[in-house]
């Protein structure tokens, strides 16, 4: 498949609807099952280990109106909590059999419950992530939070997770991983080769289907990138910070381009990128991937983290990056993000490396104010 035939699949595939993705895999997997993960990080692998189809919850972007979910928050809620309520409510996620929530933040933490009372029917899961990652007991506490999500799966849908079968699934996802960080370091070294755009439905496409069923066409876009004609622009390198949970609309990312940016570091669909390096390969599996979890994930502002200063992880993307600047994009009301941002401004600052904040909501359709702001950041950076 060439490039082009690869990225329209991943757009084909990204515009259906939760619910059409996993009835279409369990019409072709008699009594398979389906369960959607929210973000950021879920344990994707132990969703896999059981048979079922793991898929990312992500709200409904620009394709859903609030009809019913904006009765159930307050105003000041972000959208992606409100719009995956209203999946519910217009039946866009029937054939999701069982939705993972975590305790990333407060409103995460309220849209598990209010799933579980709106829609009884399904399957609520909620994950109780390490709030203190230096206790020597860490390991231990995430492992058995791992087991509980197992033996949950096993009690409501009869499905075991062994731990030879763990094992094949973190296997399974290193290698889906693997290709995704190649991707982002090709898109490092050559970002004309590979939009952020383009890169972002290959990652969304890569959340809604089994990894077995990705590497295929993973490996070949891996394969034919260097390959692709293209020229370089005269653009500003930037980082793209705060987009870790609620994604922002395909057309931001554009204008984010074709205002003057290659993005050549970002945080969209973080959990689904999470480890650093490979889940070790020996060992119980559970206490591996919580290992992992505690040791070798990506930094980020719902992760709670007492060894480094907040703004470490976005200073060291910066440098690996070799990128110009930072632009900051936190969702709408989202607060991991925006207490995060005094910190990491303060960093920046330190480190002599510009920056500039841009709100969006998954919702917007309208970017002629946003095209204007990172229009003039790039003039004052290209030309200062
Ligand atoms: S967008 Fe922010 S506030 Fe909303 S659920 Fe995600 S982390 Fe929480």
């Amino acid at each position: 498949m060439t490039v082009d035939a690869i990225i329209e699949h991943c757009r084909a595939v990204v515009a259906e609807p939760l619910g059409a993705v996993a009835e279409r895999w369990k019409a072709a997997h008699p009594g398979g099952r389906a369960v959607a993960v929210y973000p950021v990080w879920a344990p994707a692998e132990v969703i896999h280990a059981a048979g079922m189809l793991p898929l990312a919850l992500l709200g409904g972007g620009t394709s859903v109106e609030l009809t019913h979910a904006d009765a159930r928050f307050q105003s000041f809620v972000c959208s992606i909590a409100k719009s995956s309520l209203e999946l519910g409510f217009q039946g866009l996620v029937r054939g999701v059999d069982g939705f993972v929530f975590s305790n990333i933040c407060d409103v995460a933490r309220n849209l598990a419950s209010i799933y579980k009372r709106n829609f009884p029917e399904a399957f609520v899961e909620y994950l109780h992530l390490p709030q203190n990652s230096t206790s020597p007991a860490v390991v231990g506490y995430l492992q058995g939070e791992l087991r509980r999500l197992a033996d949950a799966f096993a009690q409501s849908f009869g499905l075991e997770v062994t731990d030879a079968a763990l094992a094949k699934s973190i296997e399974t996802y290193n290698t889906l991983r693997a290709r995704l960080r190649a991707l982002y370091r090709l898109r490092i070294e050559a970002p004309e080769k590979l939009s952020t755009v383009e890169l972002y439905l290959a990652l969304r496409a890569a959340t809604l289907a089994r990894p077995e069923d990705t590497l295929g066409w993973l490996g070949d876009l891996v394969a034919a990138l260097p390959g692709r004609p293209t020229r370089r622009q005269d653009r500003m390198r930037v980082v793209l910070e705060g987009a870790f949970c609620e994604q922002p609309p395909l057309g931001l990312l554009e204008v984010l381009e074709e205002a003057g940016c290659y993005v050549v570091e970002d945080d969209l669909l973080l959990g689904w990128r999470w480890f650093t390096a490979d889940v070790a390969a020996d060992g119980d599996p559970f206490e591996r991937l919580a290992a992992a979890y505690v040791n070798q994930a990506a930094p980020s502002s719902t992760r709670h983290e007492g060894r480094q200063h907040r703004s470490a992880g976005l200073i060291d993307k910066v440098r690996r990056s070799g990128a110009d600047a930072v632009v900051f994009a936190p969702a709408k009301f989202c607060e991991p993000a925006l207490f995060d941002y005094v910190l990491m401004k303060q960093g920046l600052e330190r480190a002599g490396i510009p920056h500039l904040v841009v709100e969006f909501e998954e919702k917007m359709w309208t970017f002629e104010r946003t095209r204007n702001e990172i229009e003039t950041f790039v003039e004052s950076m290209l030309f200062d």
